[in-house]
């Protein structure tokens, strides 16, 4: 296995590290109980029966974090505040009351959240080899041999920011080869080094300095044996590059990326190289088709002379066991592999690319009749262009501010409100039975009223309902959808310590009837202040679930699309006046690879057309995407043709203004002015310093004035002093000053 889930089976390590950063535990206990966590790792999988098992895959936050400080990359706004080696990296992630958070972005086309590694010129790279013995050490101690897992310092280095990162490379590979100096002379065999970052579209003077990294590393006189991973697509250019270096195994994505055989096949023989066959899916739940793995593993045996089977990348990405799932739809249980799962896959097919192919059980057969809905195929069938257009933009603008009257640089928020205790307490209660659903309803409705009462008086212009009775924005919707099923235990981690947990979709998508007017409305009859309804886009809804795997994705969003837009239109007839379709995911999903990237965005914008496009001039569509850097992206935003987008831009300075106007984006935008992934509490200034240099590159009357994301991991206390000055800094903007 290329990595494996590290927060536990029952997210044991969010739980202690949200203890020890509320002080409830101390850390000596979050270090056993992560220590804990890793020891059952290495044994489950040791006793699998796996020939290799994977180690430093293990952290309290996240893998990129733990690289930058292996590699001693640690800006120096940090290293100042002189805390401890664990508390630096939590002040890394998190901000401290004086020191904004690194960057949090996505890691490639996933959910996961990495933080992105700051480089410039002065950055001393030092190795600190200490995480990474002792896991093995400690592994060693309970008779398991580990592979330590670390991100290859080219993948490192294109992930970074800064002041040209990759012309650091020469520098870091000589803290790595210290690194891994290291490792040899503490015996380990074997290291993996990951450069996803391969798999999408590279200069040549990058994979040329791949080239040279891996042999300088390989000349190494003392260094374990070095497995060069890749995932999410495949290496293209790279893989010749890399077969030309010392290293002793390359691995292949080979369900992201089915091409790598033939890339294979055309660099000719490869001898003394072991090729690592990513042939069990580490991104989707599905069981693996085990006899078309084993064909595709025993065309790779012609071609190289050793080969191993792997998962497709780290297991990160999927739940933990799915033993641990035990009201899930026998139908849906019976084809699925969750991590613990696709490890017995991993060994079975080793086994039998060994030995083979006749103790390798069939697939599960085809998908029930029962899980086919042929109203809903009938209506996509008869859908028209004008299904997924609306009138024009200055046009519509026009005829919203005649019914919504906002004033210049409208204040608003993405929508979630503070998850607090007593709502968590709320959902407990009612999945334990002790509260009837009626009670809960009652309980949610008194938050809505509070949350709108909260908003009135801070003076937002834009008000939501607080999103109290979703426990997760997917989740919610897949528990309405027919064709999703929930898990139960089925956590996946996020960011840091906070997990989801996707539904799974498994047949066709309809809607049996309205999932959110009641709440919307509720909320709208309580104040005179426009209400925005609140959606999941179908991207967002396909990117944050397990999707099938059956039919193309583009089928699969246009029947979520239709769902949505039947919401959409029912919002509208109940009085919601905004309706916000949030599309936060909509890059995760694009391909690595331009080739692939242009079709991907043409279904992925005429869904949210289809959801959106239904409603009348009057009704604004708000749309909200969680990052910033959206560069040549720029021109599929504007094609959703959202009256409204708002998007990540505090992290990132505000830098996403310069490309709006190059890109012509004409349409309202919000970038986010302050970071609602950090407890720490924006100061007025930094708000009015953000908007005037909004203002500055967007004309007054398209911009709106919002934090960067919702607010539910926040508390109320941070959340109404940061509104606060946020409405504050929208006036003081407004009236000039
Ligand atoms: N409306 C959602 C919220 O505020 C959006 C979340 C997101 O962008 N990830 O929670
Ligand atoms: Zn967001």
């Amino acid at each position: 296995m290329l990595g494996y889930p590290r927060i536990g089976p029952d997210r044991e390590l969010k739980q202690a590290v949200e203890a020890y950063w509320a002080g409830r535990i101390d850390a000596g206990q979050l270090e056993r109980t992560a220590a804990g966590l890793r020891a059952d790792v290495w044994r489950d999988l040791h006793r699998a029966g796996l020939t290799a098992v994977p180690s430093n895959t293990s952290s309290y936050y996240d893998q990129v974090l733990d690289a930058a400080v292996a590699v001693g990359a640690i800006p120096d706004r940090f290293r100042r505040l002189g805390l401890s080696p664990l508390d630096t990296s939590f002040a890394m992630a998190r901000g401290t009351a004086e020191e904004p958070a690194m960057e949090l972005t996505k890691w490639f086309n996933t959910n996961y959240h990495y933080l992105v590694p700051e480089i410039g010129p002065d950055t001393v790279f030092a190795a600190e080899p200490e995480k990474i013995l002792g896991e093995y050490a400690e592994a060693l101690a309970l008779g398991v041999t580990t592979r330590p897992v670390l991100i290859g310092p080219a993948t490192f280095l294109l992930l970074a920011k800064g002041d040209n990162p990759f012309g650091r490379l020469g520098d870091l590979v000589t803290a790595y080869a210290d690194l891994l100096t290291s490792l040899g002379d503490a015996g380990v065999p074997w290291v993996q080094l990951d450069e996803p970052a391969y798999c999408a579209d590279r200069t040549q003077a990058e994979i040329d300095a791949l080239r040279a990294t891996y042999t300088y590393l390989g000349g190494l006189p003392r260094r374990p044996r070095m497995f060069v991973a890749s995932y999410f697509g495949d290496l293209g250019d790279a893989l010749p590059a890399l077969l030309r270096t010392p290293v002793e195994a390359v691995g292949l994505d080979l369900v992201a990326g089915p091409g790598g055989l033939r890339r294979l096949a055309a660099c000719g023989p490869i001898p003394g190289k072991t090729i690592v066959a990513g042939l069990v899916d580490g991104r989707n739940v599905w069981r693996t088709d085990l006899r078309a793995a084993a064909a595709i593993g025993a065309q790779l045996k012609g071609l190289a002379d050793d080969v191993v089977v792997s998962s497709s990348c780290s297991l990160l990405h999927v739940p933990a066991d799915l033993a641990a799932e035990t009201s899930l739809d026998a139908q849906v249980r019976a084809r699925l592999a969750f991590a613990r799962q696709k490890v017995d896959e991993v060994v079975l097919l080793g086994r039998a690319l060994r030995d083979g192919v006749a103790t390798l059980p069939a697939r599960p057969g085809p998908a029930p009749a029962a899980w086919r809905d042929d109203a809903v195929r009938a209506r996509l069938e008869a859908l028209r262009p004008e299904h997924t257009s609306r009138g024009p933009y200055p046009q519509r603008a026009v005829a919203q501010q005649a019914r919504l009257r906002l004033p210049e640089l409208p204040t608003t928020t993405v929508g979630s409100f503070p998850q607090t205790d007593q709502l968590r307490q709320a959902r407990a209660d009612r999945r334990a039975g002790r509260l009837d659903p009626a009670g809960y309803a009652e309980r949610m409705r008194a938050e809505v009223e509070h949350v709108i009462r909260f908003q009135e008086r801070l003076g937002l212009d834009v008000l939501v309902h607080g999103e109290p009775e979703r426990n997760d924005m997917v989740q919610y919707f897949g528990e309405q959808l027919t064709g999703f099923a929930a898990t139960e235990h089925g956590w996946v981690q996020s960011y840091g310590s906070r997990c989801v947990r996707p539904p799974i979709l498994h047949g066709d998508v309809a809607r049996p009837g309205p999932m959110t007017v009641a709440w919307s409305t509720y909320a709208q009859s309580l104040t005179d202040r426009p209400v925005k309804g609140m959606l999941t886009g179908p991207v967002t809804l396909l990117a944050r679930s397990f999707v099938r795997a059956d039919q193309p994705l583009a089928d699969t969003a246009r029947q979520v699309a239709l769902a949505l837009r039947d919401e959409c239109h029912d919002l509208e007839m109940a009085g919601i006046r905004v309706i916000q379709v949030d599309e936060p995911a909509l890059r995760e999903l694009l391909p690595p690879r331009k080739t692939e990237q242009r079709v991907y965005l043409t279904w992925a914008v005429e869904a949210f057309r289809l959801a959106t496009s239904g409603v009348a001039d009057a009704t604004q569509i708000h749309t909200h995407l969680c990052y910033s850097e959206l560069g040549e992206f720029l021109p599929a935003i504007a094609a959703l043709d959202a009256d409204v987008t708002s998007i990540e831009a505090s992290r990132s300075k505000m830098e996403i203004l310069d490309d709006l106007g190059a890109a012509g984006f004409a349409r309202g935008i919000g970038p986010g002015v302050y970071d609602i992934h950090s407890p720490r509490i924006p100061r007025q200034a930094e708000i009015t310093d953000a908007l005037r240099r909004a203002v500055a590159a967007v004309p007054a009357d398209r911009l709106w004035v919002n934090p960067d994301c919702g607010l539910k991991t926040r508390g109320y206390a941070e959340v109404e002093q940061s509104l606060a000055r946020l409405v504050a800094a929208a006036a003081q903007i407004r009236a000039g000053a």
